[in-house]
């Protein structure tokens, strides 16, 4: 064993198959940052592997892990159930192995009401597999603001500002922390679920923040209530929360490659005006981080 294979062992591991929000915008102003929509595989020191979302970025993470095979049940967490999270479901080959094992986390009241979520979503007029035909087994385990354990990694989530709700996560292990909050509108401010402190507080000192960064601040007047925020208020939290790195995430559709590196270069000057020091970057589909 090398020692760099020995350290990605001892460490969690967090990477992105899908960054765009709203809808899967291949093509070639889209080829860097990537045209699939959200989905992190979260892999912990044990191996326990949990997916976030599954969004079109889910099926190459299907794909891959059907090449590598996956012993253990695999745990997938929602955010919440808007089509840029969910539409790539139907398209996870693992689901079709008869032997194959899954842990459904979602804001629901009860299992029953987050299994009709994904059967719904399956039904005949929309799929040609139901849900009920899957041949692997399912769990499901209703979320609501508070924390959960899956083999070592302790997460927590936080009521996002979201147009029908989403959770914000924060994923820890040890002393590292992953802190992801997507689908949320910072500057509603009448509507916030917590003052902005305990979002600061929720993303103290994480080791990554992914943030919605869906709108520019000039944007924002004319999407208030659509449930995203600007690049600028990703940065501010950052700052706030002491965050060592920042990744913009959510893409809008329409924003192509070369906006996104501006708005990279703008939050650089920023940091440099006000004398702050965070590693921000755009987030690109394919990007793995070692915590
Ligand atoms: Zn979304
Ligand atoms: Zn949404």
């Amino acid at each position: 064993m090398t020692i760099f294979s020995i350290y990605v062992y001892l460490s969690m591991r967090v990477k992105f198959w899908g960054t765009r929000g709203s809808i899967p915008v291949p093509g070639p102003t889209t080829i860097r940052y990537g045209g699939n929509t959200t989905c992190v595989e979260v892999t912990g020191r044990d191996g326990a592997t949990l997916i976030i979302d599954a969004g079109s970025g889910i099926r190459p993470l299907g794909a891959s892990i059907m090449k590598r095979g996956k012993g253990g049940p695999i745990h997938v967490l929602f955010t919440h159930y808007h089509w840029d999270h969910i539409q790539g479901w139907p398209f996870f080959t693992p689901t079709y192995l008869p032997n194959s094992e899954f842990v459904i986390y979602g804001r629901a009241s009860s299992p029953d009401e987050l299994k009709a979520i994904f059967s719904d979503q399956m039904r005949f007029t929309y799929f040609p597999v139901e849900f009920k035909n899957l041949p692997c087994k399912f769990e499901f385990i209703p979320l609501k603001e508070d924390g959960l354990k899956i083999g070592g990694l302790n997460i927590q989530t936080i009521n996002n500002c979201h147009p029908g709700g989403a959770l914000g996560l924060r994923i820890a292990e040890k002393r590292h922390a992953f802190v992801f909050m997507t689908d949320h509108e910072a500057s509603l401010t009448e509507e916030l679920p917590h003052p902005y402190a305990d979002y600061v507080k929720f993303a103290s000192r994480a080791q990554l923040l992914i943030h919605d960064s869906q709108f520019t601040d000039e944007e924002l007047p004319t999407h208030k209530t659509w449930g995203h925020s600007s690049y600028q208020e990703s940065l501010r939290l950052a700052i706030d929360s002491g965050a060592k790195r920042l990744g913009l995430h959510h893409h809008a559709p329409e924003r192509i490659d070369y906006e996104i590196d501006r708005f990279v270069t703008h939050c650089n000057r920023i940091l440099e005006e006000e004398r702050a020091s965070v590693d921000v970057f755009g987030l690109m589909e394919g990007m793995e981080f070692t915590l």
